[in-house]
């Protein structure tokens, strides 16, 4: 069967190996992505504080240790009738069953702001840090707007910083962190909220829930419920869109609906996971799980012997705070939610995938088991993929 896989991402590497772990040489998979390389993007949090760098991964080697081939291309289009793709070099490439990976697109939630998008906006953040170390900037809020549905690097950020102005003894820069959650990281759930309070606290880092950050004017920030809030700077997540791939239906803010084995319900044989779909959360760790669904589906089409697994979405966050990292887990839609300062899965990675996270561990050429779980606090904080691996399932 001709898989073929449109992305070079998160959901790209995972079902790529998830096809490869369930179908073997059942299935021969095709990747088509610009990406020269794989950038493991949560990190890029950590690097104004230089607590750790955004990690790169040569795609093509990637694939070649999974037994596929990459494209190095983009997808334009897709004809669901005639199986078959076409890409920006004019290609047109035939499919057995076609997943779409293709992420979402950072867009300006917060005019005025500094939005964070990931790697491309460190410097532009650490000039900003700069500017409040060097004394021209006397507040910073962290606003959190409207639709973003992974608010935790907003979070890492204010923490970090917050830990970094106490480092380097810079004094007089009011923190705070605006936001419309009814309470802090609410999507974990009660425990991980007071967490995320108290850490705040500690570090003198106000907060504002139920309340929408709108525009960012001189020296303040209009909110809603109407209010102009002080604001010297401030940084802001970015909302997201979809691909709008031509072929394949999406709603009007481009996102593509799936159903629980990620099929596209209107085609057949297209499947997508990730950023571009229709689920609410966009995460890397759900990524890869919606990854896996489609991947076991395809699997099972191929006539290998596997269960093909509904996504069964279960959240799962390291938070970064600047001092003892937080793992985070819950499960949307029930009272299940865990807070501790104990690695909850191995490898201890920003993104858990069942099969990416021990991969790219492998990759960084880490040993097979962890070396001593008293290292791992450090080491984590440093660095989320340097903790030692160990070759299996998340928890
Ligand atoms: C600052 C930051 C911190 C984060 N922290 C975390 C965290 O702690 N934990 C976590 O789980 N998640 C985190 N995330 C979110 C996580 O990175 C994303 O949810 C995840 O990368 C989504 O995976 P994806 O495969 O859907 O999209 P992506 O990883 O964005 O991959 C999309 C791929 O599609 C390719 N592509 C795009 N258009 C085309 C086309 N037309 N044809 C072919 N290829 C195309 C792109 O080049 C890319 O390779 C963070 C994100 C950011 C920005």
């Amino acid at each position: 069967m001709r898989v073929l896989i449109a992305g070079g991402g998160v959901a790209a590497l995972e079902a790529m190996l998830a096809l490869r772990a369930l179908a073997a040489d059942r299935v021969s998979v095709v990747l088509v992505a610009p990406d020269r390389e794989f950038v493991y993007r949560p990190l890029a949090v950590a690097e104004p504080f230089r607590l750790g760098e955004v990690r790169t991964f040569p795609l093509d080697r990637l694939a070649d240790a999974a037994g596929a081939r990459v494209l190095h291309d983009a997808v334009v289009s897709v004809d669901p009738d005639r199986h078959t793709v076409r890409t920006e070099s004019d290609d047109e490439l035939a499919y057995d069953a076609l997943i779409l990976a293709l992420g979402a697109r950072p867009r300006t939630a917060v005019p005025g702001a500094t939005t964070f998008a990931g790697p491309s906006s460190t410097g532009a953040f650490g000039e900003l840090l700069d500017a409040a170390v060097g004394g021209s900037v006397d507040s910073i809020v962290f606003a959190v707007p409207a639709g973003a549905t992974w608010p935790l690097p907003l979070y890492e950020l204010a923490l970090l910083t917050g830990a970094d102005f106490a480092d380097r003894g810079t004094r007089g820069v009011e923190l705070a962190v605006v936001t419309p959650e009814e309470a802090p990281l609410a999507l974990f759930g009660n425990e991980a909220s007071n967490a995320i309070r108290e850490l705040l606290a500690i570090r003198g880092i106000a907060l504002r829930t139920q309340t929408t950050p709108v525009e960012a004017g001189a020296g303040t920030l209009a909110v809603v419920p109407k209010e102009e809030i002080r604001a010297g700077r401030v940084v802001a997540l970015p909302r997201l869109e979809g691909p709008r791939l031509p072929g394949i239906w999406h709603d009007l803010n481009g996102f593509v609906p799936t159903d629980e084995h990620g099929r596209v319900p209107s085609e057949v044989d297209v499947y997508a996971a990730g950023d571009m779909t229709l689920f609410p959360l966009k995460q890397g760790g759900i990524a890869t799980q919606q990854a896996d669904a489609a991947a076991a589906s395809i699997a099972a089409a191929a006539g290998a012997e596997v269960e093909a697994a509904p996504f069964r979405p279960v959240l799962r966050g390291l938070l970064l705070t600047g001092m003892v990292p937080r793992f985070l887990r819950a499960e949307p839609g029930t009272a299940v939610s865990a807070v501790d300062t104990e690695p909850l899965w191995w490898p201890p990675g920003k993104i858990v995938g069942r099969y990416l996270a021990p991969f790219l561990a492998e990759r960084l050429g880490l040993p097979e088991t962890p070396a001593g779980r008293e290292g791992v606090r450090v080491e984590v904080a440093l660095d989320a993929q340097t903790a030692a691996p160990q070759v299996g399932s998340p928890a």
